[in-house]
C-alpha cells in the first residue's frame, strides 16, 4: 500500500483555501496555514468568470458561490452622468463578497478534513530530496512530501526558494475599491465613462443587497497616499460623475478605512514553478492585472490542476511537472492580455473598440477546457 501523502500549503487565501479542499478530498493530507488570525471582514468583492465558476463546479463548489454572490450576464456602458449608452452579453459570471468566498472555501476544506490553522508561518525549511523539513512558527518540527507557497504576491517563500529577482514590479496602474448598498440597477459589470474616455468607475453586485465600486489610477510611480484621507482622496477623484447610482453608493463612504487601495505589483514566474519539493500556486506564481477579473479564478484552477496532477502519479517530482506543463501557456495567455488592457488604459488617447476585442477573445479563450 502506498503511504498517504502530506502537503503543506502556505497561506490560505483563494488559491490556498482551495487546493486545502482538493488535497484532503482527494485523500491527500492537507495542512494550511495563514499568517492572519482570521478572514479580514473589510474585503472588497470579487468577480468570479465563467471558468473560475466552472473549476468551482467540477469541485461542488459553484452553487454555495452563486447561492451567496450575485450571478450576472452583462455588461452595462453609462456616461458619467448614468445615462444607460449600452448593453452587452457576458459570459456568465457571479460576484461574490470575497470575506464570503473565503468562508465557503475555508469551511469545504475543513469539511473534508483538511487541518487549517491562523496565525502560523513557516521559518525555516530543508527539502531533503524525499521530504521538506519545516519549522513552523511556534516552534514545532513536520515533515511534508509538498510545500506549497500559496502566499500570494508578495510571497516570502517564493522569495526564499526562488531567489529575488522574481518579485512583483509596478504595472503603473492602482486600484480604488469601496463596498455599498447595491443600487437595483447595478444588476451586471457595470461601467461609467468620463467625457473624455480618460476616466471609468466600475462596479458589480456582490449579492443580491451589496455591490462593489473600483476605479483605476495610472501614475509612473507607487503613490504614497495619507491613509487617513483616502475616502476625501477618492471623492476629488470622482467628482466628475453624477450618475446617480455612484453618488447614493459614494454617500455610504464616511471614512478612509472603508477605501482599498492597491497598487498593481504584478509578476509572471516562468516555468517550472517548483525547485525540488517546493512549488508556488496562484499570485505568488502569477499574479496580474486585474483587467481580466481573472487572478482568483486562475489560483482556484491551478489548486485543481496540482490535486489532479498529484492523485495520477504516486511521484511528486512528476506531478510537479505535469503541474507547470498544464498551467503555464493558460496562465500566461491571461496574464499577458491582463497587462496589455492595462497598458491600452494608460495611454494618451483610450481605444475603447480594440480593449473590447482583447477582452473577447481571452474570454472565448478561458472558455476552452483548463
Ligand atoms: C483590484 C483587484 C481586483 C481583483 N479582482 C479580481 C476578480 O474580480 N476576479 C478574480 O478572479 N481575481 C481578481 N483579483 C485577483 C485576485 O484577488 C488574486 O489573484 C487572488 O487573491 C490570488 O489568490 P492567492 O490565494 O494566490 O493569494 P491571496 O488571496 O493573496 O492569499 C495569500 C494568503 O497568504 C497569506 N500569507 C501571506 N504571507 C504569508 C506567510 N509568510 N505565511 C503564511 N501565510 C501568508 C495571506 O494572509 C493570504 O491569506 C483582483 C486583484 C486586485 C488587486
Amino acid at each position: 500500500m502506498t503511504q498517504k501523502k502530506k502537503v503543506l500549503v502556505v497561506g490560505s487565501g483563494i488559491g490556498g483555501s482551495t487546493l486545502a479542499y482538493t488535497l484532503q478530498r482527494a485523500g491527500i493530507d492537507a495542512h494550511c496555514i495563514d499568517i492572519k488570525s482570521c478572514i479580514p471582514m473589510t474585503g472588497s468583492g470579487i468577480n468570479l468568470m465563467h471558468n473560475t465558476l466552472r473549476a468551482l463546479g467540477s469541485i461542488g463548489l459553484a452553487e454555495q458561490c452563486m447561492d451567496s454572490g450575485f450571478p450576472f450576464q452583462a455588461f452595462k456602458q453609462h456616461a458619467a452622468s448614468g445615462q444607460l449608452l449600452m448593453t452587452n452579453p457576458a459570459p456568465a459570471c457571479c460576484g461574490i463578497r470575497r470575506p464570503e468566498l473565503a468562508r465557503i472555501l475555508e469551511s469545504a476544506a475543513e469539511g473534508v478534513g483538511a487541518v487549517l490553522e491562523k496565525d502560523l508561518t513557516v521559518t525555516d525549511l530543508t527539502d531533503r530530496a524525499d521530504q521538506v523539513e519545516v519549522t513552523l512558527s511556534d516552534g514545532r518540527q513536520q515533515s511534508y512530501d509538498l510545500v506549497v507557497a500559496a502566499d500570494g504576491a508578495y510571497s516570502k517563500l517564493r522569495d526564499r526558494i526562488f531567489g529575488p529577482e522574481h518579485k512583483v514590479w509596478f504595472a503603473g496602474q492602482s486600484c480604488w475599491r469601496f463596498n455599498a448598498p447595491r443600487p437595483n440597477d447595478v444588476d451586471a459589470f457595470c461601467l461609467w465613462r468620463s467625457a473624455d474616455g480618460r476616466r471609468t468607475v466600475g462596479a458589480f453586485p456582490t449579492s443580491k443587497e451589496t455591490c462593489y465600486f473600483f476605479f483605476l489610477e495610472s501614475s509612473d510611480k507607487h503613490l504614497h497616499l495619507d491613509k487617513d484621507q483616502l475616502h476625501t482622496l477618492l471623492f476629488e477623484r470622482l467628482a466628475a460623475f453624477s450618475a446617480p447610482a455612484l453618488r447614493d453608493s459614494l454617500a455610504h463612504v464616511t471614512s478612509a478605512n472603508q477605501v482599498i487601495f492597491r497598487p498593481f505589483d504584478i509578476n509572471l514566474v516562468p516555468p517550472p514553478w517548483h525547485r525540488g519539493r517546493v512549488v508556488l500556486l496562484g499570485d505568488a506564481a502569477h499574479s496580474p492585472t486585474p483587467q481580466m477579473t481573472s487572478g482568483g479564478g486562475m489560483a482556484i484552477e491551478d489548486a485543481v490542476v496540482l490535486t489532479e496532477c498529484l492523485s495520477q502519479t504516486a511521484s511528486v517530482p512528476e506531478a510537479l511537472q505535469s503541474y507547470s506543463n498544464r498551467r503555464f501557456e493558460r496562465v500566461k495567455t491571461v496574464w499577458d492580455a491582463s497587462l496589455q488592457l492595462c497598458r491600452y488604459e494608460q495611454e494618451p488617447v483610450p481605444n475603447p473598440q480594440r480593449s473590447a476585442a482583447l477582452l473577447l477573445q481571452t474570454y472565448q479563450y478561458l472558455g476552452q477546457p483548463m
